[in-house]
């Protein structure tokens, strides 16, 4: 996948311990042993990259840091930007300078979540329809942003409340219940990623 710096994980002869990498060597890097040809606890396999290119991702909801990139430049508390895409990938975003449609080059890297698992083309259609129409309101302006009070978030949960989708209401009235509810789960399964990638950076190998 692009982007994906593959990190890799296995199990020899600890149950307890996992070991990632970047590439699997023919020793254990815990017991030292050649595991050339012999059978693993956990043969290695790739953990799962978190993140998606935009454009790739249909009818859903895109994050990324507003500042930098997830892996090299997140911190915790760095300030997250959120977008939408519609059917063709492009992605409809609000800040500071205003609204913009874009084909995702600016989102490469990002946490996408899909919010209905209808792929079907009159939903697509509908979807797109909603996702203009809120994109062509008039106060989408710069002189209304407000990075507290009026932002890329005011937007999106504008458009998804506009979708009038009911399992959705419960979750789409602020920032904190959408974030909580759809953001926190990923942000924490890429904050794991995260951390092994920049530990690996530095060292070949991690055991945990
Ligand atoms: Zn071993």
């Amino acid at each position: 996948m692009d982007g994906d710096p593959g990190i890799i994980c296995y199990q020899h002869c600890h149950a307890k311990k996992k070991i990632f990498s970047f590439i699997f060597h023919d020793v254990c890097d815990l017991c030292h042993a050649d595991i050339s040809d012999v059978e693993l606890r956990v043969p290695p396999f790739r953990i799962p990259y978190p993140f998606k290119g935009a454009s790739h991702e249909f009818n859903s909801v895109v994050i990324k840091p507003s500042v930098g990139d997830f892996l090299n430049s997140y911190e915790n508390s760095s300030d997250l930007h959120i977008g939408v895409t519609d059917t063709n990938g492009c992605v409809f975003e609000y800040n500071y300078s205003g609204k913009l449609k874009s084909n995702g080059k600016d989102w490469k890297q990002c946490i996408a979540i899909k919010l209905s698992s209808n792929k079907s083309s009159s939903f697509q259609r509908y979807w797109d329809e909603v996702l203009n129409e809120t994109f062509e309101q008039e106060c989408w302006t710069p002189q209304r942003y407000d990075s507290e009070n009026y932002n890329c978030y005011t937007f999106v949960l504008t458009f998804l409340r506009r979708l009038k989708m009911d399992d959705l209401s419960p979750f789409i009235a602020d920032k904190y219940s959408f974030c909580q509810h759809y953001v926190s789960p990923q942000a924490r399964i890429a904050a794991k990623y995260i951390s092994l990638y920049r530990q690996l950076k530095t060292k070949s190998v991690i055991i945990q």
